[in-house]
């Protein structure tokens, strides 16, 4: 077990940051083990770079749906209505991803 700092970002979830200090077991070899310890946590006012990328396409979703719903309601671009929604697909898509990169992570704390 060795220590290093973390970063707790207002989303709730952690990064782990710079390496502190040697646990007694791993002091004598100079390598650091597989187990993490918080030496110092430290608050960061944004969210995680996977919340935030996540609120990104989310974003871009609404605003494409915006425009989709506008250009259905006056009957006009055809072409460009099929290729946004395509777009909100794959955007869909992504967002899925996140989630159970999310998951996966929460998993193995
Ligand atoms: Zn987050």
């Amino acid at each position: 077990m060795c220590f290093y700092d973390q970063q707790i970002f207002s989303c709730g979830d952690h990064k782990w940051g710079r390496f502190r200090a040697h646990c007694n077991k791993e002091y004598r070899t100079g390598e650091t083990c597989g187990m993490k310890l918080i030496f110092e946590a430290s608050r960061v006012g944004t969210k995680c770079q996977m919340c935030k990328k996540y609120e990104v396409i989310w974003r871009k979703i609404g605003q494409a749906r915006e425009r989709v719903a506008r250009w259905e309601a006056e009957g006009i671009n055809p072409v460009s209505t099929d290729k946004e929604w395509a777009n909100i697909v794959q955007w869909q898509r992504e967002l899925r991803e996140i989630e159970m990169m999310k998951q996966s992570k929460m998993r193995s704390i």
